[in-house]
Order: C-alpha cells, then sequence, then structure tokens
C-alpha cells in the first residue's frame, strides 16, 4: 500500500512539473534576467541576455574544464591531484547569466530550465569524441532527504535531454546517495571531502560492469562530488568515468 501511495505521489508531482513546463512554452512570459518580453523565437531568457553566457569551446583544462590561456594543458588547481574521473566538459563558466538559469531551475522549480539548459549540454556531447564513446548516462542522485524537501533533482532532468539528444541509456537508479550531506556551498576543499566521504554507493553493479560513464551535474567548484561519485562506480566496476557540467564555477 505503501508502495502504491509513493508511486502515486511521484506520478502527482511528474506531472505537475510537466503542466508547469507546457505551460510556460505555451504563453512564453518575460526574460527573468532582464524582464523585457520574450519574442516568439525567445524560450525562458532573451536572446539578448543568452548570448552573454561565457561558453568554454576551446582552450580549457583536460582535467576540470576551467578555461586556460593558450599553450597549457591543465590548470593550477589540477596540478598534483589525481581525479577518479578521465575527463570534464562544462559548458560555460558559472557566472551571470548562467548563475541565474540554475539558481531557477535548481531552487525556484523552473523545471523548464532543464529543457534549454540540457540540450546546450547535449549538444556538448554531441561535439565531445571522447564523451560520445560512453555507454550510460547517470545525473548525480540526490540523498532522499533533500529528494523529499525539493521534489525533483535537477540533475536526473538535465541528464533525461542528454540521454534522448545522444540515444545513450540513462541509469538514473544505479547510484545512490546514502548519506545526507551538508550544503557544499560554505564549505572549502577539505571539508567537502570530509563532507562527502563514501556518500554514494552503486546498487546494480552488472548495470555498469565494465562501462564507460558520463556523470551528469549542474556545477563544478572543486570537484569533490564528481570525484567521489567516479570513485564509487570506478570501485563498482565501471571501466571509466566522464563529467559533464552546466557550469564551472572558478572563484576556488
Ligand atoms: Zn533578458
Ligand atoms: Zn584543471
Amino acid at each position: 500500500m505503501r508502495m502504491k501511495q509513493r508511486l502515486l505521489k511521484n506520478f502527482r508531482r511528474e506531472i505537475s512539473l510537466m503542466k508547469e513546463s507546457f505551460l510556460h512554452l505555451v504563453f512564453p512570459p518575460f526574460c527573468p534576467l532582464c524582464e523585457t518580453e520574450l519574442k516568439h523565437n525567445e524560450q525562458l531568457i532573451c536572446e539578448n541576455c543568452f548570448l552573454k553566457i561565457n561558453t568554454i569551446e576551446s582552450h580549457f583544462c583536460t582535467q576540470c574544464a576551467a578555461p586556460l590561456k593558450k599553450n597549457r594543458k591543465t590548470c593550477d588547481f589540477c596540478k598534483g591531484i589525481d581525479f577518479n574521473f578521465s575527463k570534464v566538459r562544462a559548458f560555460a563558466v558559472f557566472a551571470t547569466p548562467l548563475v541565474e538559469m540554475i539558481h531557477l531551475l535548481k531552487y525556484e522549480r523552473k523545471t523548464h530550465h532543464a529543457i534549454r539548459l540540457g540540450i546546450l549540454l547535449g549538444n556538448l556531447f554531441l561535439s565531445d569524441a571522447e564523451l560520445f564513446t560512453a555507454d550510460v548516462i547517470i545525473p548525480v542522485p540526490l540523498h532522499r532527504t533533500r529528494m523529499r524537501e525539493r521534489g525533483y533533482n535537477q540533475s536526473l532532468l538535465l541528464a533525461r535531454m542528454v540521454s534522448s539528444i545522444s540515444h545513450k541509456e540513462l541509469c538514473s537508479d544505479v547510484v545512490l546517495r546514502t548519506k545526507a550531506t551538508k550544503s557544499q556551498t560554505t564549505l572549502n576543499h577539505g571539508e567537502r571531502e570530509k563532507n562527502l566521504k563514501n556518500a554514494f554507493c552503486v546498487t546494480v553493479a552488472e548495470r555498469i560492469k565494465d562501462k564507460s560513464v558520463v556523470i551528469i551535474d549542474d556545477v563544478f567548484t572543486t570537484g569533490t562530488t564528481l570525484n567521489e561519485m567516479a570513485g564509487t562506480l570506478i570501485d563498482g566496476g565501471a571501466h571509466s568515468v566522464y563529467g559533464l557540467v552546466l557550469a564551472r564555477a572558478l572563484s576556488t
């Protein structure tokens, strides 16, 4: 009975999120960033604001996706760090207006932003030959307590778009977040590592055995979340792990 109630609750939540997304697409509102009315060909934010996104297309760190000056392969942050993942790609720098878009998606229930942002992420996936060799796509999971509070996982919404664009299998239930971690925003690198230690577990190892995995997340700050999850996947039998994120935060 409890299972039925949970399924019904999840179904209702999905319907409400779909309704919200549909209404926003049918009745385009104002640009949430500059408050100009959206034109018929603009979705979610106006093109003026959209063009201000600082995308990372060339000359970036091969480990953490931070933009680099020409002739450099890794950034100062990555020197001496041996990540569990092979490579991360980020769509853009975590700066205005992408910061606001991610904030709306993550904290303001503007889940329709996952459509446009997910398409951008999907296109980046298709453009990267290394990432494209991956077998499965796995979003960073939320702990059940956070999931209950927020009602949805923004990384899963993004991963669904990447999966449908790339036709790669989405495995959203293979990794669980077993530890209710503190918010990472005020923690330094060492505190983040301690906070996330043993935070994930693999549920069905056969589904990732000898597979190449791409983890989807919204923001890469110090890489602690991605690194811990990649370590869990490698321990669980994955062949290799990559990261694909919307934004690379550069303040640390
Ligand atoms: Zn605007
Ligand atoms: Zn780096």
